[in-house]
C-alpha cells in the first residue's frame, strides 16, 4: 500500500467524485478491515523478497509515531489496520525473508496464520476439558502424533506450552517432584542434600533462569565442557557427577541438548540415557529446534535415544513454520506432573487431577495446538519432512561453497547450522562483529556470531526460512567473500 493511499485512509470520509483514480481509492477505503487484512497477508507473503530484513527505524522515531495514539479519539478499524501493518513492516526484522540466516524464527505458512485468527475468533479456554472439548481433543491428537514419532508409548503426559523455555521449566519441576516428593510441600528445606543439574556449556540459558527461579540457585547448574565436536564431554560429565557425590551433593537431573542453539550439535543421547540410569538422574532432552526432525525418516536417526528421555522439549515455532509461541512438553511420568502442578481450586468447574490447569504451569490456556494441527494437516508429513531435509541440503551446499573459498567450518551439525570463520578473521584483518553489523545494515541478509573456544567469535548461519534457495546462498557467499578478499 503506498503512502498516498495511507493518506487517503486517514483523511477521506466521503466519496470523492471525478477522476477514476479517486474511485479506485474510494473502493479501497470501503474495504472491510478483514478484506484489507487478507490483502496485507497476501501481499506480504508474495513480496517478502524486496524488503530489507533489518528495521531502518530508530526507537525514537517509533516512539514519536506512537505518540499520536493517545487512545482518546476512535480510529476507524481499516485505517488502524493499515497503520499498524505498516508500522510492523517498517519497524521489525523480517524473519520470513529468504536472506534471514539467523536464529530459529520461522517463516509462517498461511495455515498457521489462519489458525491464529480462528483461535482469536472462538477464543476457547483450554484450562478445563469441559469448556473446550474440541480444542483439547485437537491438541491431544497432534501431541499423540508427535509422541508416536518420538517413540513414546503407553502412559505419557504431553501439553502445549508458550515455548521451549516453559517446557524446560516444566521438565525441571516434574523432575524435582519425581526425585523428591517432599519438595512439593516443604520446598528445598526438605532436601537432605543439595540437588545438582547437569547440562553442557552449550545448553540453553533458559535453564539458568529456571534454577534461579525455583530456589535451587544458579550454582546447582553444572555446565559440563564440550568435546572437540562441540557435544557434551561424557568424560567430564561422569567425572563431575562422581566429584559431586563425594562432595555430598545429590546428582538429580541430566539435560541433553538435541540441537544446540549456537552450533546445532546433538549430544550423544543414548550414552546420556545410560549415565542417567546408572546415577539415577532424571533425563531431560531439550530438542527445542531439532526435535521436529522426528518427523523425517532421513533425519530422525540423529535423534536416536530421545525416546529414552524422562521428559522432552520440542518447539513447533522453530522448525515447523508455526507462529510464536508454540512449544511442546512430553514426559513419561504423568504422576510427577500431577504431583508438581496439582492444586486445590474450589471455584474451578472440575477438580480432576487431569485437567490442563492442574497438570501444567499455565492456567488460562490459549489454543496453541491449532496452528501445528493445521500446518501438519495442510501440508502432510511428507512435504514437511522434505522441506526440513531440503534446508539441511542447502546448509551442505553452503558448507561446500565456504570451504571452496577458503573458509573454515568449525561445527558439524546435521540440522542446517554452520559456524565458520576465515584466516583473515583469525589474523585480525577483519572482525566478525563488523561483518555482521555491515551485512545487517545493508539489509539483504541477516546472520549472527557466536564465540567458539579458541576461534573467538565466529559467524553463524542457519538455514531457517522456508523461502531460502541456492541463489540466496550464492548471493550471501558473494557478499561474505568480498569482505575477506578486499
Ligand atoms: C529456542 C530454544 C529454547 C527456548 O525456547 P523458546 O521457545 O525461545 O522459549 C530452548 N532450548 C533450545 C535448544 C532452543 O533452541
Amino acid at each position: 500500500m503506498n503512502s498516498s493511499c495511507d493518506y487517503f485512509y486517514r483523511t477521506t470520509v466521503q466519496k470523492p467524485s471525478g477522476c477514476g483514480i479517486f474511485t479506485l481509492y474510494y473502493q479501497r477505503a470501503m474495504q472491510t478491515p478483514l478484506s484489507l487484512l487478507q490483502e496485507i497477508i497476501e501481499s506480504y507473503q508474495s513480496q517478502i523478497f524486496p524488503h530489507t530484513i533489518a528495521p531502518h527505524i530508530t526507537t525514537k522515531q517509533l516512539e514519536k509515531r506512537l505518540h499520536s495514539y493517545d487512545f482518546q479519539e476512535p480510529i476507524e478499524l481499516a485505517t488502524l489496520t493499515t497503520q499498524v501493518s505498516n508500522l510492523l513492516k517498517e519497524g521489525n526484522l523480517h524473519v520470513p525473508h529468504p536472506g534471514y540466516f539467523g536464529l530459529y524464527n520461522p517463516a509462517t505458512t498461511q495455515a498457521s496464520i489462519i489458525a491464529d485468527a480462528l483461535v482469536a475468533l472462538y477464543n476457547p479456554q483450554l484450562a478445563v476439558h469441559s469448556h473446550s472439548p474440541a480444542a483439547n481433543a485437537i491438541e491431544k491428537h497432534v501431541l499423540d502424533f508427535m509422541a508416536q514419532h518420538i517413540g513414546y508409548s503407553g502412559d505419557y503426559y504431553s501439553c502445549f506450552t508458550s515455548g521451549g523455555s516453559e517446557a524446560n521449566h516444566m521438565g525441571l519441576l516434574a523432575a524435582l517432584a519425581h526425585q523428591y516428593p517432599a519438595y512439593v510441600e516443604e520446598g528445598v528445606w526438605a532436601l537432605e542434600k543439595q540437588p545438582v543439574v547437569y547440562i553442557s556449556e552449550a545448553g540453553h540459558n533458559s535453564f539458568d533462569k529456571v534454577v534461579k527461579n525455583i530456589g535451587l540457585g544458579s550454582k546447582t547448574l553444572r555446565k559440563i565442557p564440550l568435546d572437540k565436536s562441540l557435544k557434551i564431554s561424557l568424560f567430564h560429565l561422569e567425572e563431575q557427577i562422581q566429584k559431586d557425590i563425594l562432595a555430598g551433593y545429590d546428582p538429580a537431573v541430566l539435560i541433553g541438548t538435541a540441537g544446540t542453539t549456537g552450533s546445532g550439535t546433538i549430544d550423544p543421547l543414548p550414552q546420556l540415557a545410560k549415565l542417567a540410569e546408572k546415577y539415577d538422574l532424571w533425563f531431560h532432552v531439550d530438542a527445542a529446534w531439532a526435535g521436529a526432525a522426528v518427523l523425517s525418516e532421513k533425519l530422525k536417526s540423529y535423534l536416536n535415544g530421545i525416546e529414552q528421555a524422562d521428559s522432552i522439549t520440542i518447539d513447533a515455532h522453530k522448525w515447523l513454520s508455526t507462529s510464536m509461541g508454540a512449544g511442546m512438553f512430553f514426559t513419561k511420568h504423568s504422576t510427577a506432573v500431577q504431583t508438581a502442578f496439582n492444586i486445590p481450586a474450589a471455584y474451578m468447574p472440575s477438580h480432576l487431577q487431569t485437567e490442563p490447569y492442574a497438570t501444567s504451569l499455565q492456567w488460562s490456556r490459549r489454543f496453541i495446538g491449532l496452528k501445528l494441527f493445521m500446518v501438519l494437516a495442510e501440508k502432510g508429513q511428507n512435504a514437511i519432512a522434505t522441506q526440513m531435509e531440503y534446508q539441511c541440503q542447502l546448509a551442505e551446499y553452503m558448507k561446500e561453497k565456504l570451504m571452496a573459498s577458503g573458509w573454515l567450518i568449525i561445527n558439524d551439525s546435521p540440522v542446517a547450522v554452520l559456524n565458520f570463520t576465515h584466516p583473515s578473521i583469525l589474523s585480525g584483518s577483519i572482525s566478525t562483529d563488523k561483518m555482521q553489523k555491515q551485512v545487517e545494515q545493508e539489509g539483504n541478509f541477516w546472520l549472527s556470531t557466536i564465540p567458539i573456544a579458541e576461534y573467538g567469535k565466529v559467524l553463524r548461519a542457519g538455514v531457517t526460512s522456508l523461502h531460502t534457495r541456492e541463489e540466496h546462498i550464492d548471493q550471501l557467499m558473494d557478499r561474505l567473500n568480498q569482505f575477506v578478499n578486499s
